[in-house]
């Protein structure tokens, strides 16, 4: 078959690459002039680093077998990580059950609660249980107030803002449920490429060009064409493209407004999808901001919720001795915030750095870049696999792979590749 692919992040990339492997002839389509979607990134004395912090976990098992089947093993390491929270001015570990022991931001009595809590949810496995619930209702009720408040609440007000009342307990489980996975004897392992994913996106782009694929980047699909309830291609820059089928891996919105003729129920699913942004100001700094990876914030005062400190995971040498971090944050596209330029944002975060480092100065910083995502994490509420669209869409040979459909894991690279693979399959007639 002759198969468009709309979207060059991982999702497409795996699919492109399946489809190729399966005997298929594929054209892929990225609007951005580089490869890789949210995956994607730049580089920092003279090394690629991604736009966004990125990592993997031991329970990553499609793109870890997919990393080695690319001959990129050796360059996978499993490096410590140190997790923190800020809380009130003070930087706690965050990561072993000790820890959560020592937390005393909450008294004795919740700090067992907090760690029987985590440990139930680690050994957890039926979440369909916990559909009908949200997380701030199942936290409050089996972990109590005060540790929603200090712990839980900070965190998914983090991350959703002012949607995070809605937010389903299985996108909480799941994270949890992985996390831990990846914990082990008071020790936390994460995953990364040396070089930096940017290796994978560059390996799987070549695989498909040596079966045969084309790839197309700064072409925007402006529109799928259908008639008659069939697809039969993709209008691109002006040009006609003809294919048999087609693979979308595009947000959401960006395929209902390529596809207006979707209707009825499929499309009210597609429209009930709801994203926070994610924006990242990247520093490279002189010298290290704290000792920890990742540092969860827990403090209305201060305008960002994470800071990743990527060179307390991979070591500074590797990026000619600077010291890369990500002020994180997760906002409505709607912010204000959102639409403010690097130096903007960067003079609104920067008195709150001190909070982590009374130390700080803002001569340590060398560069500033900022990277944002308009669907950084789709927002996962109470009994969301009712809303979940199917790949296969009510247009005959069109199909959609997007990190709406993950579920009930958290979106993140491996389950790209896992919908890439299993769009490809169902494309192929499984
Ligand atoms: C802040 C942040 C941190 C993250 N950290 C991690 C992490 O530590 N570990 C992890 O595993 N994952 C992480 N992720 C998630 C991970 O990067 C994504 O889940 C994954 O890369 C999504 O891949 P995708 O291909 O499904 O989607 P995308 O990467 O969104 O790809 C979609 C592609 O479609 C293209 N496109 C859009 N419209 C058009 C059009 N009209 N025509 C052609 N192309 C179009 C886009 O440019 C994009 O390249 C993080 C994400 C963010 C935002």
């Amino acid at each position: 078959m002759n198969v468009g692919v709309i979207g060059g992040g991982i999702a497409g990339l795996s699919a492109a690459y399946e489809l190729s492997r399966r005997g298929h002839k594929v054209a892929l389509f990225e609007k951005e002039p580089q490869l890789g979607g949210q995956a994607a990134t730049f580089e920092i004395a003279g090394e690629r680093v991604e736009r966004f912090y990125h990592h993997i976990f031991t329970s990553d098992s499609d793109i870890i077998q997919l990393i080695h089947e690319l001959g990129l093993g050796e360059r996978l390491v499993w490096l410590d990580s140190r997790v923190g929270f800020l809380y009130r001015g003070r930087i706690y570990d965050f990561v072993t059950p000790r820890d959560l022991l020592r937390f005393r931001p909450v008294s004795p009595v919740d700090r067992v609660r907090l760690g029987l809590v985590s440990l139930y949810l680690r050994r957890y496995k039926d979440w369909p249980r916990l559909e009908g619930k949200t997380a701030q209702g199942w936290i409050t009720k089996y972990a109590g107030r005060r540790n929603y408040e200090t712990v839980w609440g900070p965190l998914l007000r983090n991350k959703f803002g002012a949607s995070c009342g809605e937010v389903g307990m299985v996108w909480l489980w799941g994270k949890i449920h992985l996390r831990f996975s990846s914990r082990s004897r008071g020790r936390e392992r994460l995953g990364y490429l040396m070089g930096s994913f940017g290796l994978l996106v560059d390996a799987l782009a070549q695989r498909i060009a040596d079966l045969g694929g084309k790839i197309y980047t700064s072409s925007p699909v402006s529109q799928i064409v259908v008639q008659g309830e069939k697809v039969v291609g993709l209008q691109v820059g002006g040009e006609f493209h003809p294919f048999d089928a087609v693979i979308a891996t595009v947000p959401s919105p960006a395929f209902l407004h390529m596809v207006p003729q979707l209707s009825g129920e499929y499309a009210a699913k597609l429209k009930g999808t709801r994203y926070q942004a994610a924006a990242c100001l990247v520093l490279s700094l002189k010298a290290p901001l704290s000792p920890i990876y990742w540092l969860n914030i827990s403090d209305a005062t201060i305008p960002f919720v994470a800071i990743i400190e990527h060179t307390n995971f991979v070591d500074p040498s590797n990026y000619g001795g600077r010291h890369i971090l990500y002020i994180s944050n997760y906002l409505s596209p709607h912010d204000p915030r959102y639409q403010l330029d690097s130096d903007q944002l960067l003079e609104e975060y920067l008195p709150h750095l001190q909070k982590v480092n009374p130390n700080f100065e803002p001569g340590w910083i060398e560069q500033c870049h900022l990277f944002r995502e308009e669907a950084g994490q789709p927002i996962i509420a109470k009994n969301y696999s009712s809303q979940i669209a199917e790949h296969r869409t009510p247009i005959s040979n069109l199909y959609l792979a997007n990190t709406t459909q993950i579920y009930p894991e958290d979106r993140g690279m491996n389950y790209s590749v896992r919908l890439g693979l299993k769009v490809s399959e169902i494309l192929d007639g499984g």
